[in-house]
């Protein structure tokens, strides 16, 4: 089958699927960040204290720290020893949860930049723009060392000062001033004009972080029917990171890779699942450490299939 049209993206899961099957974790995941924003905003506005401060750090029930890990290693870059045990345990079951489900799923179903990166990756495709600035996504890892560097030199949390994704979510729950319309405004118009996922793919060293924390997650994108794929490419279209894609596809399947998505920069938006006609993709919970099954039949570790990928680039 040939290479599914632009204009055509979508329609073949809605016609095998129906509406929801074709939109499910989309919805899910719309859901989970509009309750993680409700639930910040319940406490000043009904006084209802289930989630108390913001995503840098809050408390769950008034009783559980949470701590943003991007933050606290800011913290330690600045020399701001002086926090408290409870801040250690707020990292630490953020770190534990991350590193569970996947590190780049705070991307995908917590942090409000993404609602902003995903329409502007919809009106790229409607306006039919192809052309996208050639940025290394490397860029992320130089991001997150210079923000690490700059707290180092200030003494101060100064990325956080420019950071869209806390900028976004104070301006959510404190009110939309005009620094944070300026920054939507900003992230969207580069996304659509200059670089195709070009924030969260490329620059956010958040996301670089979290993908790190979840390198090793339970849960993955497996392709357990990938012999049924059609090459029609809508996952390619769809996913913020498609290099990850193609060992989990035909071409994994003719090495011998594990059916699945292992790429730490898998961000569990569950497009891939839900846009795929042949059902080619699910969600699955895996012991870490274990791929899934390739169609041998026999399931390998992750550490068979990276001695096999360096045995590749070597
Ligand atoms: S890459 Fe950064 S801005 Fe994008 S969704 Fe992840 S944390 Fe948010
Ligand atoms: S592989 Fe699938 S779940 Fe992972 S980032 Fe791409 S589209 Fe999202």
């Amino acid at each position: 089958m040939a290479v599914t049209p632009i204009e055509q993206l979508g329609k073949d899961a809605l016609r095998t699927k129906g509406w929801f099957g074709a939109y499910k974790w989309l919805i899910l995941r719309r859901i989970s960040q509009a309750a993680i924003i409700g639930l910040f905003i319940a406490g000043p506005v009904g006084g209802i204290w289930i989630l108390k401060g913001n995503l840098a750090g809050s408390w769950l029930f008034e009783t559980v720290p949470l701590v943003e890990p991007f933050v606290f290693l800011q913290m330690l870059a600045a020399g701001m020893f002086g926090f408290l045990t409870t801040t250690l345990i707020g990292v630490a079951i953020v770190v534990a949860f991350y590193a569970l489900i996947g590190g780049r799923a705070y991307c995908a179903w917590v942090c409000p930049v993404n609602v902003i990166t995903d329409a502007a990756a919809w009106v790229r495709r409607k306006l039919g723009i192809t052309q996208s600035a050639k940025i290394s996504p490397h860029t992320r890892w130089w991001m997150l060392g210079a923000a690490l560097v700059l707290a180092a030199i200030t003494g101060q949390l100064a990325y956080e000062l420019v950071n869209p994704v806390s900028i976004v979510h104070r301006g959510l729950i404190f009110g939309m001033g005009a620094a944070t319309w300026l920054v939507i405004a900003g992230i969207f118009l580069f996304d659509v004009f200059i670089a195709k996922h070009g924030w969260c793919s490329h620059v956010c060293p958040m996301g670089a972080m979290y993908s790190l924390i979840g390198a090793k997650a339970a849960v993955k994108v497996t392709s357990p029917n990938r012999a049924q794929c059609d090459d029609c490419m809508e996952c390619f279209e769809v996913c913020p990171e498609p290099k990850i894609l193609p060992p989990a596809l035909k071409q994994g399947m003719k090495q011998g890779l594990p059916a699945m998505v292992t790429s730490h920069l898998c961000t569990r938006c569950g497009r891939c699942v839900d846009i795929c006609s042949k059902d080619v993709f699910a969600f699955a919970f895996l012991t870490p450490g274990k791929a899934a099954p390739a169609e041998s039949g026999k399931g390998s570790s992750m550490e068979e299939e990276e001695e096999r990928e360096l045995e590749k680039a070597s």
